[in-house]
């Protein structure tokens, strides 16, 4: 069935009118931002909301912006805007190499990044960054706003905390000297969901002569792992000299901690031998550019 069942249209104004909206309409109403993964639901009836309260219009959810030592990043901005944003990819280059692999251009100019975290697909690629990078979901509702860390917000698949009267509104990630990050992903063909994705962060200890880490981040997309990171990778890592066997055995422990299933996009086994691999090359490129050698 590729027509969706009949459904009311409100737009929201302001973060407050989308609340009030969404209590008015109550748990059968649903949040309408790029569209790109609800209208598809909805045009296979997966989802049957009767009401559309459309986002778009409530210009302050679409900004990127330092706050002390925090960047804040807006549920509304498209993927394209961060993709474009020198700020983010300045202090998380793993943001920009995950966008670059994100869909098409087409699905990058209006898909959100609220949009793709409410979703909670689990091969979605911002969860395994955002969970990486230790960021924090600000989550708003009518009695007032909650910071979440992205580690707690998934339930499961497709499922987050965010009440059906509440909206996600922004992100926000510490920003910490002396770090680097990397993404990498395998898909089947160009702008295609992964078959496995591994990004990493890492911090280097500045009081050791030689390069240590002191704190490490690993997110996962599309291989089962609990909350999209590999938390037995990290707390190895910690501690550790920077080095190719350290990575390599790091991303050994992530492949034996994540669950992949079967699918059409491939066997568990090769789906964790690729996490092997790709956390072990996530870790090799931010550990580079932490220490200055990779842009
Ligand atoms: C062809 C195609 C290829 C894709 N490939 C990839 C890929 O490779 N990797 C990847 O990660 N993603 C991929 N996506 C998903 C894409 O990133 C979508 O943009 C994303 O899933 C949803 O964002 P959206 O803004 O379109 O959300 P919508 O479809 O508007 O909403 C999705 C869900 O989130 C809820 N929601 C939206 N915003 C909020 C908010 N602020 N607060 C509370 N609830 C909210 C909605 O009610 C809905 O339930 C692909 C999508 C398509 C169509």
């Amino acid at each position: 069935m590729q027509v969706p069942s009949h459904v009311e249209y409100e737009r929201a104004t302001s973060v407050e009118h989308a609340l009030e909206l969404l209590a008015r309409f109550g748990p059968e109403s649903r949040v309408l931002a790029g569209g790109h993964s609800l209208i598809p639901m909805m045009k296979l009836r997966l989802a049957q909301p009767e009401t559309l309260i459309d986002i778009n219009g409530i210009s302050g959810l679409s900004r990127i912006a330092m706050e002390g030592d925090e960047l804040r990043i807006g549920a509304l901005v498209r993927h394209a805007q961060l993709l474009d944003s020198a700020l983010a990819g300045e202090h998380f280059p793993v943001l920009h190499d995950a966008e670059r692999v994100i869909a098409d251009p087409i699905v990058r100019n209006w898909g959100t990044i609220g949009g793709s975290l409410c979703q909670a697909d689990p091969s979605e690629d911002l969860s395994a960054v955002f969970g990486a990078i230790r960021a924090t979901a600000v989550i708003q509702g009518r009695d007032g706003a909650r910071a979440v860390p992205v580690r707690e917000f998934h339930l499961g698949p497709y499922e987050t905390v965010v009440a059906p009267d509440e909206l996600l509104t922004e992100l926000r990630v510490p920003i910490r000297p002396g770090g680097g990050s990397a993404y990498e992903k395998v898909a089947r063909r160009v702008g295609d969901w992964s078959v496995a994705a591994a990004g990493a962060v890492i911090w280097l200890d500045p009081a050791s002569g030689t390069p240590t880490v002191s704190e490490a981040g690993i997110g996962l997309a599309a291989v089962g792992a609990g909350h999209f990171v590999a938390e037995e990778a990290e707390d190895f890592l910690r501690g550790q000299p920077v080095s190719d066997e350290m990575f390599a055995r790091a991303g050994q422990i992530a492949a034996e901690h994540c669950t992949p299933s079967a699918d059409q996009r491939g066997p568990a086994d090769y789906k964790r031998h690729l996490t092997g691999e790709l956390t072990t090359r996530a870790l090799r490129r931010a550990a580079a550019r932490a220490c200055g050698q990779e842009a």
